[in-house]
């Protein structure tokens, strides 16, 4: 990785200004699940160890520029407090004479939470004036939000024009396992791409195929790539205006000598429902009343044999509507073959880690990914904003 982290700066006695990705869900003001809390730990550790004055920084939720009383981190400060086992103080705005005072009594290894960053409306503008006001409070920007990298917001990308930026530990953790999972990825490499729709996925697509060795399709979007060589879907999830793009995507694999493949068999039922009665179905014979809702065992069986022979693993999207138990085989039989996979297993998207998450095997994966858009981004080659404005390590590479 060549941007500039934690370890390349001197942090003893500065005000380091973290933002972080504390966008975690909330039931009123209870914290359902603190894995975006836990996540940021390292990098405040590392900063507190060295002496520094913290100051961290984070969205909860859409609050679109106005002060909302349930997208307060209040609730966070204290469940930071018990994470971290030391005091956290918090301030009320994100800006200001206030919150400059409660920076003004941090001593070495203190840490203060600053008030969801969204309550401005210059932040998802960003705005360079609520930057400078971010970067009044600090010395030092680090970032350590990858979840929120791809976006250009005042607290992601234009407070690092003011100050030294570097990434934290989290960011680099991130940036260095997928970079170097596209880079330099031990072969056989393949992707695993499922979930809803083609649409949201086709730079993704694009962009892995001409990285990978095998390109497994599944999901609802496999529908969109069984219509393009021609079979009838009946009422499953088809995307007309996308199965021209899936053609030439199947064509593309062809010519450059990949192995694309897509579902034999499906899961069908005449319903979307969770109760709906469900029958096993080759792909040429899906009725007119019918939809694909989970990819079938033999589909099951030849993706997870792929999976597992493989050194390299990139997993985005579920191999069918696992939230309905009826249709969550193919998903959960690919998760099992992932942890099987001798070698790097990488998963991204949101739905794809609550799958492994429920299938109990996220232990077993070498990386997931902690930022759903971020790294869907990433994955298409995209330059990441709040990445692109952190300093480079010069000389060094990638
Ligand atoms: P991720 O969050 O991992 O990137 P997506 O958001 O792209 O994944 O897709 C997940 C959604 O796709 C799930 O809600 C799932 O129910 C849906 N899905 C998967 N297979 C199908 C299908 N065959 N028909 C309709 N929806 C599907
Ligand atoms: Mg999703």
């Amino acid at each position: 990785m060549d941007k500039k982290t934690i370890r390349d700066i001197d942090v003893q006695g500065k005000r380091v200004f973290v933002r972080v990705d504390f966008n975690v869900p909330l039931n009123g003001s209870t914290i359902t699940d603190d894995t975006r809390i836990r996540a940021a730990l390292p990098t405040i550790q590392e900063l507190r160890a060295k002496g520094a004055r913290i100051i961290l920084a984070s969205h909860l939720g859409r609050p679109k520029g106005q002060i909302v009383a349930q997208l307060s981190l209040k609730p966070i400060a204290a469940r930071l407090q018990q994470l971290l086992g030391t005091s956290v103080a918090f301030s009320a705005d994100s800006i200001g004479s206030g919150a400059e005072q409660q920076v003004g009594q941090l001593q070495d290894g203190d840490v203060l939470l600053l008030e969801n960053v969204r309550f401005h409306s210059g932040e998802e503008k960003n705005d360079p004036d609520l930057a400078a006001a971010f970067a009044k409070l600090a010395d030092v920007y680090v970032n350590d939000a990858f979840g929120a990298a791809h976006r250009a917001h005042a607290s992601t990308e234009g407070i690092a024009r003011f100050l030294p930026a570097v990434a934290g530990m989290l960011m680099e953790r991130e940036l260095s396992v997928l970079g170097e999972a596209l880079a330099h990825p031990a072969r056989p490499f393949t992707a695993m791409i499922g979930g809803a729709k083609v649409s949201d996925k086709i730079g993704v697509i694009e962009h892995l195929l001409a990285k990978v060795d095998r390109l497994l399709i599944g999901g609802g979007m496999a529908n969109t790539f069984l219509a393009a060589k021609g079979y009838e879907l009946g009422k499953s999830l088809v995307e007309a205006d996308r199965v021209e793009v899936a053609r030439e995507l199947i064509q593309k694999a062809q010519e450059t000598g990949k192995e694309l493949l897509l579902p034999v068999d499906l899961v069908l039922a005449t319903a979307f429902a969770a109760d709906a009665p469900s029958r096993i179905g080759a792909v040429d014979e899906v009725h007119a009343d019918e939809m694909a809702l989970d990819i079938g065992p033999e589909t099951s069986r030849l993706y997870a044999k792929t999976v597992m022979t493989s050194k390299t693993v990139i997993w985005n999207g579920p191999m069918g509507v696992f939230e309905m138990e009826h249709f969550a085989a193919g998903t959960n039989a690919v998760a099992h073959a992932m942890a099987e996979v001798q070698g790097m297993t990488i998963i991204g998207g949101g739905d794809s880690v609550a799958a492994i998450e429920k299938a109990g095997l996220a232990e077993r994966m070498t990386h997931i990914s902690t930022g759903g858009g971020a790294s869907l981004e990433f994955l298409e080659g995209k330059v990441l904003p709040g990445v692109a404005a952190l300093q480079s390590r010069k000389g060094a590479s990638q």
